[in-house]
C-alpha cells in the first residue's frame, strides 16, 4: 500500500550533532561539545557516543588526523530536511496533510520572501490540484473508513 520512503532513523540528539557537522563541514568531538554546550550541557563522552552512532548510521564519515578524529557529513542538510518533513507527513492521513501544513505555516515566523515563494508554489499546485485527496490509511487508523 504505502510507497517506500527514505528514512533518517536518527534521534533528536543525533540531529543536534548533525547540525553542527553541517555548519562546520568538518569537526571534532571537542568542537561539537563546545558548540552544543549552551543548549545541551552534554559531556564529551555523550558527544563521542553520538558521533560514533552517526558514523555507524552512515550519516558522518571520520578520519584520523594526528591524535584527533575529524568528522564530516556524508549526507546533505537539504536532503535530510526533506526526508524529515516527509517523515512527519507520512504520520498522518493524507487527507489531513493540508491541515498540518496550514498549522505549520500558522505557527511559523515567515519572511516576506518566504511568503512570496509559498504563494508562487501554491499557485503552481493549484493547476494540478485534485478535488479530494484520497485516504492512504489502513482501516482503524483514521475516520475515513467509518463513513457509511
Ligand atoms: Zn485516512
Amino acid at each position: 500500500m504505502s510507497e517506500k520512503k527514505k528514512s533518517l532513523k536518527i534521534t533528536d540528539a543525533e540531529w543536534e550533532v548533525m547540525r553542527v557537522a553541517w555548519t562546520t563541514k568538518a569537526t571534532t568531538s571537542k568542537e561539537v561539545t563546545a558548540a552544543l554546550n549552551e543548549k545541551t550541557e552534554w559531556k564529551s563522552t555523550t558527544v563521542k557516543t553520538l558521533l560514533s552512532r552517526l558514523v555507524d548510521k552512515g550519516m558522518l564519515g571520520t578520519k584520523r588526523t594526528g591524535n584527533k578524529f575529524i568528522y564530516f557529513p556524508l549526507v546533505e542538510e537539504r536532503s535530510s530536511i526533506e526526508i524529515l518533513s516527509q517523515e512527519l507527513l507520512t504520520k498522518v492521513c493524507s487527507k489531513k496533510v493540508g491541515k498540518v501544513l496550514e498549522s505549520i505555516i500558522n505557527d511559523s515566523l515567515l519572511s516576506v520572501d518566504d511568503i512570496t515563494r509559498l504563494e508562487t508554489l501554491l499557485k503552481e499546485k493549484q493547476k494540478t490540484a485534485v478535488k479530494e485527496v484520497p485516504c492512504n490509511c489502513i482501516p482503524g487508523q483514521c475516520q475515513c473508513h467509518l463513513v457509511s
